[in-house]
């Protein structure tokens, strides 16, 4: 998969490169990144980039035409996506990393700063997208998660399909726990029947655990999963 990301601070995407499986897999070639910096196109000899609102305010805004300039020097690679990085965008959920990373070749990220975008940026993206509802001073944390997400669901990135498929927010429910040696630590048991060698227990004790855990944590995303049950149940 191809990543383009515009961004004035382009250096904040270098660690990408040393995240473990992320960075594995950038060297091994299953996703390459491509950082564009709207300040190398801008037109005047001071490079500006941002301007004062319309209208006064506080704050300074990005200007148009450096964005747009930097954004028609990509290559294409169909099919593409085009996500502009807000706080006012749709809020990022599992399935949209999920949707990104099988429908896509390459994904291009729109990156903000200062008060944001000027308004006629916006029409650049296909989507915008928020990762909560706070405010960051610049899209490029926002983008790495995406970035991060996408990438880890990548084929070839993350050993084993079935640690994907069982993991929080694959399907409605949480995770259950997890243990690993030793037995017992600071007088804290394993629980017996991940040491009984049944499957079967285990995997009834795991299935309660999640529903458990997505009560007392996510109780909508609970309430989700028993609509979605009872809708099962009934169809
Ligand atoms: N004045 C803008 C507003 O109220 O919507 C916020 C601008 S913010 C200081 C600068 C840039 O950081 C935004 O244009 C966006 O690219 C990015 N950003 C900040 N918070 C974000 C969030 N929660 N999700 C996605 N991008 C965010």
């Amino acid at each position: 998969m191809r990543l383009d990301v515009i961004s004035l601070a382009p250096e904040a995407f270098s660690p990408l490169a040393g995240l473990g499986v992320i960075g594995r897999a950038f060297a091994a070639g299953i996703a390459e990144l491509h950082c564009h910096n709207p300040r190398e196109y801008a037109l005047d000899r001071y490079r500006k980039v941002d301007d004062e609102p319309y209208g006064g305010g506080a704050g300074m805004v990005l200007k148009p035409e450096p964005i747009y300039a930097a954004f028609e020097a990509i290559p294409v690679a169909e099919p593409r996506r085009v996500l502009l990085m807000s706080p006012q965008g749709q809020p990022l959920r599992q399935a949209d990393l999920q949707r990104w990373a099988s429908t896509y070749s390459q994904l291009v990220f729109l990156c903000g700063h200062y008060e944001g975008f000027d308004e006629r940026i916006r029409p650049l993206a296909d989507e915008e997208v928020s990762i909560g509802d706070f405010v960051l001073t610049g899209g490029e944390l926002p983008a790495m998660v995406i970035i991060n997400g996408v990438v880890r669901l990548l084929k070839g990135t993350v050993g084993t399909a079935a640690s994907l498929e069982e993991e929080s927010h694959s399907s409605l429910l949480l995770e259950h726990p997890h243990y690993t040696r030793p037995a017992n630590f600071r007088g804290q048991e394993v629980p017996e029947v991940l040491r009984s060698g049944d499957h079967g227990a285990i995997a009834r004790w795991r299935a309660d655990q999640q529903q458990q855990r997505t009560q007392n944590r996510r109780p909508d995303l609970y309430a989700k999963w028993l609509d979605r049950e009872k809708d099962m149940g009934q169809g």
